[in-house]
């Protein structure tokens, strides 16, 4: 099991949770699809408490690909009622796994009816690198570093550990379009499988 943040220790010196990148996101109800929230002020919500989230009315959400996709499933099915969600929707890639898949964005997208912004996160849990909200790249966090070996992009929080990411791409450090300031990690499309080209060849 992952970690929590608010558990971790770096030698002496214990680590806050992270905050999530949201612009006023602390006077959010905020809900992370998990047995253990990972940021501050976010409550976590496993499934067998997902009949409390209309209670609690998030506003945020927060998960994993597979756990958001998870929940738009009983969202569909009429089982759990997410019409608080008014913000954005978070999704948790950990240095490694698969990156957001379109098909997955747009099924939130549908599902939930706020804008979906993915968030880099390493295996210990600390927030590396966050979907620009103009959507142009993913910005690097205050305490992360990011560089490019053997192709592939690599990731390191509060000097810590190297972590691979499984992901191609480069560095972007000219001014952003949303005014961010600060580099970001720009990624390089993921090649199409050969069904998808099967399938535009097909239509084409
Ligand atoms: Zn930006």
């Amino acid at each position: 099991m992952r970690v929590p943040v608010t558990l971790m220790r770096l030698g002496r010196q214990s680590v806050r949770a992270p905050k999530l990148p949201f612009p006023g996101a602390v006077k959010l109800r905020a809900a992370q699809i998990a047995p253990i929230s990972s940021f501050d002020r976010v409550t976590a919500f496993p499934p067998e408490q997902w009949h409390d989230l209309q209670a609690f009315r998030p506003q945020v959400l927060v998960g994993l690909q597979a756990d958001l996709l998870h929940l738009a499933a009983a969202v569909k099915l009429g089982g759990v009622d997410t019409s608080s969600v008014d913000h954005a929707v978070f999704v948790l890639t950990e240095c490694g796994d698969q990156a957001l898949l379109d098909v997955s964005r747009v099924v939130l997208w549908q599902t939930f009816g706020v804008p979906v912004y993915e968030l880099l996160v390493g295996k210990q849990g600390d927030l590396l690198a966050s979907e620009c909200q103009a959507h142009q790249g993913w910005h690097i966090e205050a305490n992360a570093e990011f560089f490019i070996r053997n192709g592939e992009l690599r990731a390191r929080a509060c000097g810590g550990h190297i972590e691979t990411t499984g992901l191609a791409g480069y560095i972007e450090t000219a001014t952003c379009a949303c005014g961010r300031a600060g580099a970001r990690v720009m990624l390089e499309p993921a090649p199409l499988d050969s069904e998808t080209w099967n399938e535009l060849a097909a239509t084409a």
